[in-house]
């Protein structure tokens, strides 16, 4: 439905305000530009409350938008029904969590498997590929263990090794270090960046570590519910914490 080369991101004066029960509302994108090309490796930083998870949700397709454009792959979100949101989500995305987001008495690779076997495909083919993910992230030997079993950074990996099961176009990570030590964070990142280089997937990453920000192609630095800076290199001190 999407042509390849088209599959790019571009948000104009996009607008997302919450309705509080006190019947408040609360603006918290005010108005946000960017652009994002296929197979970008792009960083989202940004203080606490600017947005960033926000706007990964909203392109993500989770959350619906208040006002403004927002493209993905030549499809305008808000043109979308609730039902084809869905689908489009499972066709072209994946998304990663701080938290891992594993289910806990599955194995490593029955986690893989699982969003192969939910769309459809026979237990025997789901293995294979399942083993070829791991394999992947270099977690073939843990392949049985449980996400208990696991270190951080393994399970980080066993939850990278199932987004590409979704054999997305885009993969959305919010803050996938968070809950990380510094070394391990690192070696994440470098696998995300391997990944968006070589399979030409574009990941969109919230960060707040100026170390991981400088790995990628292009950062864009949120303040307040915009972009108040993009960069395309040299990242800076005026970025978050
Ligand atoms: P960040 O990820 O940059 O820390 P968020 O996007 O999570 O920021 O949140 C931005 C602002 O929007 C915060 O002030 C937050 O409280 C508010 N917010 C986020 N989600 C909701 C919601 N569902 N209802 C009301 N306010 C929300
Ligand atoms: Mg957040």
């Amino acid at each position: 439905m999407v042509e390849e080369s088209k599959f790019a991101i571009v948000a104009k004066d996009l607008v997302k305000n919450f309705d509080l029960p006190s019947g408040d509302s609360v603006n918290v994108l005010t108005g946000l530009d960017l652009e994002i090309y296929q197979g970008e490796f792009v960083a989202i930083m940004g203080p606490s409350g600017s947005g960033k998870s926000t706007l990964v949700n909203i392109l993500s397709t989770l959350e619906t938008i208040t006002g403004g454009d927002v493209n993905v792959g030549g499809v305008q979100l808000d043109s979308l029904s609730s039902n084809d949101l869905l689908n489009f989500r499972r066709a072209h995305s994946a998304i990663i969590f701080q938290s891992f987001a594993l289910i806990d008495y599955l194995t490593a690779i029955e986690n893989v498997k699982l969003p192969l076997i939910v769309r459809g495909i026979s237990q025997d083919e789901a293995e294979a590929k399942a083993l070829h993910f791991l394999e992947a992230v270099d977690l073939y030997s843990r392949k049985d263990h449980l996400p208990e079993e696991l270190s951080g950074g393994e399970q980080q990996r066993v939850a990278i090794a199932r987004a590409l099961a979704h054999e997305p176009k885009i993969i959305y990570a919010d803050e996938p270090t968070g809950n990380l030590d510094a070394v391990t964070g690192m070696k994440i990142i470098h696998l995300l960046k391997e990944i968006s280089h070589s399979m030409g997937i574009t990941v969109i990453m919230v960060t707040h570590d100026h170390k991981a920000a400088m790995e990628t192609d292009r950062v864009y630095i949120l303040q307040e519910g915009k972009v108040i800076k993009e960069k395309s290199e040299e990242i800076g001190e005026r970025t978050s914490k």
